[in-house]
């Protein structure tokens, strides 16, 4: 296992978080990245961090401090919502009913009320998940907080696509903010629909530009991914 340069680190998080407005969040995204590097993040304050996979998740949760915030950044399947039911705090790539009917079981089943958003394919690349704009108009019109009341709507995620066309990432995400701020009227609970995840290492600034206040970021705080 690679040893953590903490003050390299230390350094990498403090740049990060100089560019962030305080009312925005930062997830670190640790996927790929060990038990000692999340620690030592931890350990410099951070408490926010995003996995991809439900496997490498169940390792780490049991084995670090109870009190991370770990949500959920990548396509979660059904058959893996009830392993990460219990402690997730925030669940970012929600597509559909069948998603959300399977997280409603898990949840009140565990007596929690599990936080979600709502996650639009904005990208180019076929490969991205997501909703269409459409989709999730037709889902949150017909959102019914009997069906899912142990589910909290918290807002939107996105991913823009991976290009150097910096015109087509700020318009990916302008029309995100712009989906956000439509939906927020139709929601049953507009208050608590404030959440707008969007930007990573590579698109931070047009995010930023573009009204997100959840940023997920990997590369730039813990290096490259071997
Ligand atoms: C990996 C990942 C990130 C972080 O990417 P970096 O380029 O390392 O900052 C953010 N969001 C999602 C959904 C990811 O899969």
């Amino acid at each position: 296992m690679r040893t953590v340069n903490v003050s390299e680190l230390s350094l990498r998080y403090e740049a990060v978080k100089r560019t962030l407005p305080a009312e925005v969040t930062l997830v670190a995204v640790s996927k790929t990245r060990s038990v000692d590097e999340i620690s030592a993040l931890y350990e410099l304050g951070h408490r926010d961090f995003g996995e991809n996979y439900v496997q490498e998740l169940r390792i780490k949760q049991p084995a670090l401090p109870g009190d991370i915030r770990w949500h959920f950044i990548g396509h979660l399947q059904r058959s893996n919502v009830r392993n990460v039911v219990p402690f997730i705090h925030l669940i970012h790539g929600v597509d559909g009913p069948a998603l959300l009917d399977e997280i409603q079981k898990r949840a009140s089943a565990s007596g929690r009320v599990v936080d979600v958003l709502l996650q639009l394919h904005i990208a180019r690349e076929e490969t991205k998940h997501g909703l269409t704009p459409d989709e999730a108009r037709e889902l949150v019109a017909g959102w019914d907080p009997n069906r899912w009341s142990a589910v909290g709507l918290r807002g939107l995620m996105g991913m823009a696509t991976n290009t150097d066309d910096s015109e087509l990432v700020r318009a990916e995400f302008g029309k995100l903010a712009a989906l956000h701020r439509e939906l927020k009227n139709q929601v049953p609970d507009p208050q608590d629909f404030k959440t707008l995840s969007m930007g990573m290492s590579g698109d931070l600034e047009p995010a930023l530009a573009a009204g997100s206040n959840m940023v997920r970021i990997g590369t730039a705080i813990f290096g490259e991914r071997s």
